[in-house]
């Protein structure tokens, strides 16, 4: 391996500084994913910044209508925090899929977002749920919306000089009903091909859908929002029409490629009747809701 510097910070402030003033430096927080990248010799860095005993990133509170969660919270802090389980059921549901204890007891939910890895847990239950970041870099602080935040395989908007700080997710509301679930042929240690998170809203009648967002991993260059199939399902009840439909926009509206795992074309069936199941666990949840 060659070498590289190695700096700990204890603001977020030092950390932008070494950020800004050296290249090819990056981030390590829970560094199951970097440390990957650098054995496999993916990325060799000039510098990392241990982020680890910087004070004050690592919490989960609830704060007019959402829960803010820190970036060095780690996935099973996440997980098994009440008023994650409480208000944003959704997110434990898909972490509970993230590989194992040891992992979930590392890695880091600010980590597994810059690492923007396409086939990701935890992101499709936040862009359901609606996330923003909170990223902070020399021209000061900013928030952006989960579905602007990936932009290719393993790449984020964010500069090489600004650093994530913050989770917003919005709770549930009323009348919710939200499932993640993802197709895997092995248990552990498997990844999502696809990963699928539905969250619907209903009308007073408790049957109607007022709002769905839908978010989507392991078919493509990043993870994703359906707007087409939102908004097809936005105004409707549930019923097989919807469902059989709803599988034909899925997969008119994702591009996977052929791996060594499973082709495009597979990859599509299997989103199709996967997002058939997941809407529909999600409606039931739904109309479970008191109003
Ligand atoms: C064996 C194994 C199995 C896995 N299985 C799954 C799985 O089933 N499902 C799943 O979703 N994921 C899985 N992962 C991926 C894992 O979730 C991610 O690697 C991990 O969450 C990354 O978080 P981290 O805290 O370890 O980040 P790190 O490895 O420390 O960092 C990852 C990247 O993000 C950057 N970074 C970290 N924090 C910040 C910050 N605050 N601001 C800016 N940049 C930052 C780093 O510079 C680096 O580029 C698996 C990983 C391993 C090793």
């Amino acid at each position: 391996m060659k070498s590289f510097e190695y700096h700990e910070t204890r603001s977020v402030q030092e950390t932008i500084e070494i950020l800004s003033s050296e290249e090819e430096t990056r981030i390590l927080a829970g560094g199951c994913g970097l440390l990957l990248l650098i054995k496999e010799k993916l990325f060799v860095p000039r510098a990392i910044v241990n982020i680890k005993k910087i004070p004050g990133l690592k919490y989960v509170t609830q704060k007019n209508g959402h829960i803010a969660i820190g970036t060095l919270t780690t996935h099973n802090e996440v997980k098994d925090a009440p008023a994650v389980a409480e208000k944003i059921p959704l997110l434990s549901e898909a972490l509970g899929y993230v590989a194992t204890d040891r992992i979930r007891n590392m890695a880091t939910l600010g980590g597994t977002l810059t690492y923007a890895d396409p086939t990701s847990d935890a992101a499709p239950a936040l862009l359901a749920l609606g996330a923003r970041v909170k990223a902070e870099g020399k021209g000061g602080e900013r928030e952006i919306a989960l579905e602007d935040f990936f932009e290719d395989y393993f790449e984020t908007v964010l500069p090489p000089d600004e650093m994530l700080t913050e989770i917003i997710v919005p709770v549930q509301p009323d009348r919710c009903g939200a499932y993640y679930t993802r197709f895997e042929v092995r248990k552990a240690m498997d990844k999502a091909m696809p990963g699928i998170a539905v969250l619907l809203v209903l009308e007073d009648d408790l049957r109607t859908i007022k709002v769905a967002r839908i978010g989507m991993s392991g078919v493509g260059n990043k993870c994703i929002r359906l707007p087409e199939a939102e908004a097809f399902l936005q105004g409707k009840e549930d019923h097989e029409e919807i469902r059989r439909n709803i599988n034909e926009i899925v997969k008119h509206n994702i591009d996977p490629i052929d791996d060594y795992h499973y082709s495009a074309e597979y990859k599509k069936e299997v989103s199709g009747v996967l997002m058939e199941r997941v809407f529909t666990e999600a409606y039931r949840r739904a109309t479970n809701q008191k109003s």
